[in-house]
């Protein structure tokens, strides 16, 4: 007993101190797209051929990236001979606007207040996680929130077991056909007010499985109240999401 004690005692305080203090984010971490269209070279479309996902348009010879389909691989970044798309080290990507993932020239948009959300659930948001066909990349990523250094539980947001106990649902996986029925009765099954909240390109656009005949490219016919992209989305994105969306800021990265 004494050696535990002193053990925890010689390890100090484990817990980050987000958001008083921004994350440290690994060294390879591509966090939001910059794009500057006016250095792309006339009539080049390298990104967009190079994109597994399609995540990549042009409009009027000015490339858009959606945040949505894009899985960060960085093969865009790569290909691009003239620096013109880049990806920063902002991990806040979170958006409760399915329009506000689509980034292009200048600032991208930030999950504003989701007045029911912070109203209602500010102080005590219980979740209920479906997995509806994924991988389980998402689903660690937002496991690992409920470990000590990331203490998810100290904001008063709890992931529940049955959707009853719940205030809203945090899907993952690109729906298959068997998991829609069941991520539909789970939604019914949540009292109302209740937030929807879609982590990861998969469960938001489909991901790498988009157009597959078994899924269904995401969750697409029920409301959205938080997306949060990424291929998975980093801890700290999706801490920082579900906090904007309950009214709390978060910092801006460390550069
Ligand atoms: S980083 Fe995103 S946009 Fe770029 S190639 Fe990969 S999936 Fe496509």
């Amino acid at each position: 007993m004494h050696r535990s004690l002193l053990a925890r005692f010689r390890q100090g305080h484990r817990t980050h101190r987000f958001p008083r203090e921004a994350p440290t984010l690994p060294p390879l971490y591509r966090g939001m797209p910059r794009i500057q269209s006016e250095k792309c070279a006339s009539g080049c479309t390298r990104c967009q051929e190079v994109c597994p996902t399609d995540a990549i348009t042009f409009q009027s010879g000015k490339p858009t990236l959606d945040m949505g389909h894009c899985l960060f691989c960085g093969l865009c970044e790569t290909a691009c001979p003239a620096d013109a798309l880049t990806f920063s080290r902002d991990y806040r990507l979170a958006v409760n606007r399915r329009q506000g993932l689509i980034v292009g020239d200048g600032e991208a948009d930030r999950a504003a207040l989701v007045e029911t959300a912070n109203r209602v659930f500010r102080r005590s948001l219980r979740l209920r996680q479906v997995s509806a066909a994924g991988c389980n990349a998402c689903e660690a990523d937002t496991n690992v929130l409920g470990t000590l250094s990331f203490d998810l539980g100290r904001f008063g947001i709890q992931f529940v077991a049955s959707p009853r106990h719940a205030d809203g649902i945090l899907v993952t996986g690109p729906v298959s056909e068997n998991m829609k029925l069941a991520l539909q009765k789970t939604l019914d099954a949540v009292p109302a007010p209740k937030v929807v909240i879609a982590v990861g390109a998969c469960a938001i656009g489909g991901g790498p499985f988009r157009g597959h005949d078994e899924v269904h490219n995401g969750v697409q016919d029920i409301p959205v109240d938080l997306y949060i992209p990424g291929c998975p989305p980093n801890p700290w994105t999706i801490l920082d999401g579900l906090l904007r969306m309950l009214g709390i800021e978060t910092p801006a990265t460390q550069k």
